[in-house]
């Protein structure tokens, strides 16, 4: 029977509506939908022994005919409108895409879930209805990975390595970025592109953070007691703050509390924070920014150009250093686009009030171009990679003082 009313809703499902009575599938028809119950009612019933019994009547919020989503097969019973109801219709293309969309262990408990109502002895079933096992391995990697990370965290195996940040007139170091690196027995340094982005998927990334504050500022203490000699440059830490991070109420208490255990100042500390990462939340992150500003840290836009770059966003943001991505900096000797395009940046950031540095300077050309299209600060290969604290207090003893 034809329902009485047919809509496509907004997200593109259908929405129907059903007079008191009215049939919405009878057992033993083919169905490949099931229907949420917006409102009124709607009675479940199966025909034994030439009688129909009732097995259910079903509510707003509750699902009618949830097993033709897995596979097709006849329906188990009859529906029926008890009054007039409305419902929104589930199809089984709908939810493989909402499913494509989410995390691999939730497509995995999902999928074992399904398989156990279509098959509770667990005998081997064809045509699965996406990749089962690669999301089974998948997920389970991924459940290993996030417990080697707090396990990682409680057994001392991360480690913060610093990269110099110098005045590009004379090469003396200004401070250095801090760059997570990981030491997973048996696998050797692990780098953070494999696991940073898993870990801003959960709350693991609020203890890496906390980890990391805490580690830049006790790096900040060694390096004004065994660093002297650049002890008057006040040499600062930049560290990397992840989208999440950076919108959860916790931060500022995480920084004050590494802060106050090492007796830091917060002015040493610079918070480096991606564009796009701050286009996700622009208005709160704006507001974010401000009280990171009047809380006294510094702040720096990352791999500033790949993102959104929008000027009239650049403006609001109060940051104090822009940092050009390593993109515009490769072939900045031989692109005359790219020189356009990074004396442009130096020329916005200065009139904004902005330190601008250059990223992933490999070469003595690479600096020397940058240096005459206006940018102040560089970093990269060719002044020094990431390093230990003690291959950093080497570096010190020996860098150029700044002038
Ligand atoms: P990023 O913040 O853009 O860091 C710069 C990356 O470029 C670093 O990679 C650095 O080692 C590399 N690099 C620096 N100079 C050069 C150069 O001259 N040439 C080349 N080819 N590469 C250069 P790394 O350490 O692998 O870090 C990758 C990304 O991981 C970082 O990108 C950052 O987004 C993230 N990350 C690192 N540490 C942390 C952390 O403590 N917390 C968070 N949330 N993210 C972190
Ligand atoms: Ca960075
Ligand atoms: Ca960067």
């Amino acid at each position: 029977m034809q329902p009485l009313k047919d809509v496509v809703t907004e997200d593109g499902r259908y929405s129907q509506t059903l007079r008191a009575h009215q049939t919405l599938f009878r057992e033993g028809e083919t169905g490949d939908c099931a229907y949420i119950i917006e409102s009124g009612r709607i009675e479940i019933s199966r025909r034994l022994n030439g009688a129909d019994h009732v097995l259910a009547v079903l509510g707003p919020g509750e699902i009618v005919g949830e097993m033709a989503l897995i596979e097709d097969q006849p329906r188990s019973a009859t529906a029926v409108a008890l009054e007039p109801t409305v419902l929104r219709t589930l199809t089984r293309e709908y939810l493989q895409e909402r499913l494509q969309q989410s995390d691999p262990l939730l497509r995995h408990l999902l999928r074992r879930m399904s398989r156990q109502v279509r098959n509770p002895l667990g005998t081997p079933s064809g045509n699965p209805v996406i990749n089962d096992d690669k999301d089974r391995n998948q997920a389970v990697a991924r459940l290993h990975i996030a417990q080697a990370i707090q396990v990682g965290l409680d057994q001392g195996e991360f480690e913060l390595h610093l990269q110099p940040v110098v005045h590009l007139c004379g090469g003396a170091p200004a401070g250095f970025e801090g760059l997570i690196r990981w030491n997973r027995p048996g696998f050797g340094y692990v780098p953070p592109s494999e696991f940073i982005p898993l870990a801003e998927e959960s709350n693991l990334i609020m203890d890496i953070g906390s980890w990391t504050f805490d580690a830049a500022c006790a790096h900040l203490r060694r390096l004004d007691s065994e660093g002297a000699r650049h002890a008057s440059q006040k040499l600062f830490i930049a560290v990397n703050v992840s989208a999440r991070q950076f919108t959860d109420p916790r931060l500022f208490d995480v920084i004050e509390q590494a802060l106050q255990k090492h007796g830091v100042e917060p002015q040493r500390l610079k918070l480096e924070i991606t564009e796009s990462a701050l286009i996700q939340n622009f208005e709160l992150a704006v507001s974010v920014l401000h009280r990171c500003r009047d809380m006294g840290f510094q702040l720096a836009l990352d791999d500033f150009g790949t993102g959104y770059s929008s000027l009239s966003y650049l403006s609001r943001f109060p940051v104090h250093m822009l940092k050009i991505d390593r993109a515009f900096i490769k072939d900045v000797t031989t692109n005359a686009s790219g020189q356009t395009i990074v004396h442009a940046i130096a020329g916005l950031g200065s009139a904004l009030g902005m330190q601008v540095l250059g990223e992933g300077i490999e070469s003595a050309e690479d600096a020397g171009m940058l240096e005459s299209l206006g940018v102040g600060y560089g970093q990269g290969y060719h002044y020094g990679k990431a390093q230990s604290l003690e291959r950093t207090l080497r570096y010190l003893d020996e860098s150029p003082l700044a002038a």
